[in-house]
């Protein structure tokens, strides 16, 4: 990981020389800008649990030392604490920030949720529901097959042909690209080839929360939106599925927490045209994308952007936080 050093070793250079904080003052204190973090899981063993290095983790003393920064410089508000104010155009504080995370892992509550109390501070979480009917995520079933994999390389039919792709992080990287463009049928065939070819030791459904876990979640500064049932590419999907996926994992959280779930979050950012419409039609109130960005008071609810955040030293972060606000100010 020659590159993530470099990245260090760049980001810490810049941020001794005051030019980081310099790039960021100056983008501050403007009215109305509202930066959306995205979070997925919070680790205490980068080697075990993140071997593979793909973005979606962060580790606990990194996530730690990324709140008490914002704490600083930010006002720190929920989502939907943001959403009301758009909504009511009710003017927003200075420097607002919001944290959120996707997916729905054990770990937000066992890493992330202390850190954010302690800070007193809280965030907002999208769940994706078949979590809780004992369903590992095809990326974390897929991350565990090149994890344990015996071979060096796999073969693999997808929808344009057979490929092959190395068992390392950058033959990972591709698959899982090319996953994201297959049907949930083929996806599924495709992934249980793998495993009965590379069978694996470790059992994967602790990794998320369970019922119980999720209402504790939400007494430990979270709020919980909806990120469908299954995770699929809505881009995939037929009408009625897709106002199955929506209108079925918001009325189970609801079931679940006894209260109105408002917010949801579009899985992989893959968003179709008309999403929109058919978001109100299910009865959600805002909606969150993968598209990197500073949002303004005019910004469209259902279309709020986010940036993901990287498992990097304060320098780097504040690198990424400057890249965000110098490009989009
Ligand atoms: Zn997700």
């Amino acid at each position: 990981m020659i590159k993530n050093f470099l990245k260090e070793v760049v980001s810490r250079t810049l941020d001794y020389s005051g030019v980081l904080d310099k790039k960021i003052n100056t983008s501050l204190n403007q009215n109305n800008n509202w930066l959306v973090l995205m979070y997925h899981r919070i680790i205490t063993d980068n080697k075990a649990e993140d071997p593979y290095q793909l973005g979606m983790c962060v580790n606990g003393k990194n996530f730690n030392q990324q709140i008490k920064y914002l704490k600083k410089k930010f006002e720190i508000l929920t989502v939907s604490e943001v959403v009301h104010c758009l909504k009511n155009k009710k003017p927003l504080p200075k420097n607002v920030v919001s944290i959120t995370f996707d997916d729905g892992y054990k770990d937000n509550l066992t890493n992330a949720a202390p850190i954010l109390k302690n800070h007193g501070i809280h965030a907002s979480l999208y769940v994706a529901t078949d979590i809780f009917k004992e369903r590992v995520f095809w990326w974390d079933r897929t991350i565990q097959i090149f994890s344990e994999a015996r071979s060096s390389e796999f073969s693999i039919e997808l929808k344009d042909g057979p490929q092959n792709f190395k068992a390392n992080r950058s033959g990972l990287e591709s698959l899982l690209l090319k996953l994201w463009l297959e049907t949930e049928d083929s996806k599924e065939r495709i992934i249980q080839k793998l495993l009965d070819e590379n069978p694996i030791t470790t059992d994967l459904t602790h990794l998320y929360l369970n019922k119980s876990e999720l209402k504790q979640i939400t007494e430990q500064h979270f709020e919980i939106g909806a990120h469908t049932c299954s995770h699929p590419n809505l881009e995939l999907l037929k009408d009625d599925e897709i106002m199955l996926e929506l209108s079925e994992s918001k009325a189970y959280l609801e079931k679940i927490l006894e209260e109105n779930v408002d917010g949801f979050a579009y899985p992989g950012g893959y968003i179709r045209d008309d999403s929109v419409n058919l978001l109100e039609r299910a009865g959600f109130k805002y909606a969150l994308t993968t598209v990197s960005g500073i949002n303004r008071f005019e910004q469209n609810e259902f279309l709020i952007k986010r940036m993901g955040m990287p498992n990097s030293s304060i320098s780097d972060f504040k690198r990424c936080l400057s890249n965000i606000l110098v490009t989009t100010s």
